[in-house]
């Protein structure tokens, strides 16, 4: 597969998310000690923009406390796209640190993430072997229990490989984390990998956080954002919605799958949480927040018992 202008457009799709996370952490709304390593200096963004990165990444993390509570720390997290995403290091200073955790993406954003590692101490020492060593190779970056791995999510075969690399195992639970980033993959692509995950690993979890519901106005304007930033989403849109992707992910393979619009997943939130971020920033515009809320998703996908019951408050 040949490196096109639309590749560059999503690649900096990551430098917008990581700009979001570090105007939202620096507002208050969650901690991340980590977020400011990967990107400098961020200009203040609009109240729902933070209010609604607070829910995607809180959702994200009340699906992997639901994940980890049933399985312990034994098992693998695979994160896709993982962008520069600090979820790694957040989890190793709790108990939580699991033991094997990949992260793949194209080959320019995680020879930028590696880079990054490599020049704070902060990161590099959380990823480093007793011996402290970490092994750098071919771009990639090896550690015990953590793989950073330069991949193209389309190209199956590579996709193979690097897990492979990574030292992932069929037998181990299995977290995927797809945060933003299937939406950016044509949809043949997006279904074969999806469908090699859920065949490789039988006990897994994959959480899916995206955009839905874009046949209506609001929607149209999304899908037009969506084009120029290089996502092929022609055609598709009509099926974008939370009940088609859990027919979808049933039909790959998944035994369960749920899936919530944001709206919903924040007033699944504890009113005490709810009640803090709604006061750090007055919001002019509620409804706007409701649109984007009932644009974006949240999706639960499962194999195995261990797993059957994950949902919203649970
Ligand atoms: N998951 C991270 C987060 O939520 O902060 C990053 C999200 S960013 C919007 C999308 C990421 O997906 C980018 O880092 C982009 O490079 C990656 N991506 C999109 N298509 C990809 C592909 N075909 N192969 C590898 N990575 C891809």
């Amino acid at each position: 597969i040949s490196w096109t202008a639309e590749d560059e457009a999503i690649i900096a799709t990551n430098t917008d998310a990581t700009e979001c996370k570090r105007c939202a952490v620096e507002l208050g709304y969650w901690k991340d000690e980590y977020i400011s390593y990967f990107v400098k200096h961020v200009d203040r963004k609009a109240p729902e923009i933070n209010r609604g990165y607070y829910a995607r990444v809180k959702a994200m993390e009340m699906f992997i406390h639901q994940f980890l509570e049933r399985c312990g720390t034994q098992c693998q997290i695979i994160n896709l796209g993982c962008g520069f995403d600090t979820l790694y290091w957040r989890l190793k200073d709790t108990t939580q640190a699991v033991s094997n955790f990949i992260e793949l993406d194209f080959p320019s954003v995680t020879s930028k993430k590696c880079h990054i590692i490599k020049r704070n101490k902060q990161l590099l020492e959380k990823i480093c072997k007793e011996d402290g060593e970490v092994i750098i190779r071919s771009g990639d970056l090896h550690s015990d229990g953590y793989h950073l791995l330069g991949c193209d999510l389309r190209c199956l075969k590579e996709v193979r490989r690097k897990l492979e690399a990574g030292g992932a195992t069929g037998d181990a639970p299995t977290l995927l984390l797809a945060e933003c980033v299937l939406v950016y993959l044509r949809p043949d692509a997006a279904l074969a990998l999806l469908q090699h995950l859920a065949s490789s690993f039988p006990r897994c979890v994959l959480l899916v956080y995206e955009q839905c519901n874009l046949g209506d106005k609001f929607g149209e304007v999304m899908v037009r954002n969506l084009s120029a930033r290089g996502c092929a989403l022609a055609g598709e849109r009509h099926c974008r919605e939370p009940a088609a992707q859990v027919e979808r992910l049933r039909g790959l393979g998944f035994d369960e799958a749920r899936s919530w619009d944001m709206e919903t997943v924040w007033r699944s939130f504890p009113e005490e949480d709810r009640v803090r971020v709604e006061s750090l920033e007055m919001l002019d515009e509620r409804e706007l927040l409701q649109q984007l809320n009932t644009h974006y998703a949240l999706t639960v996908a499962t194999r195995g018992d261990l797993f059957a019951d994950l949902d919203l408050n649970s």
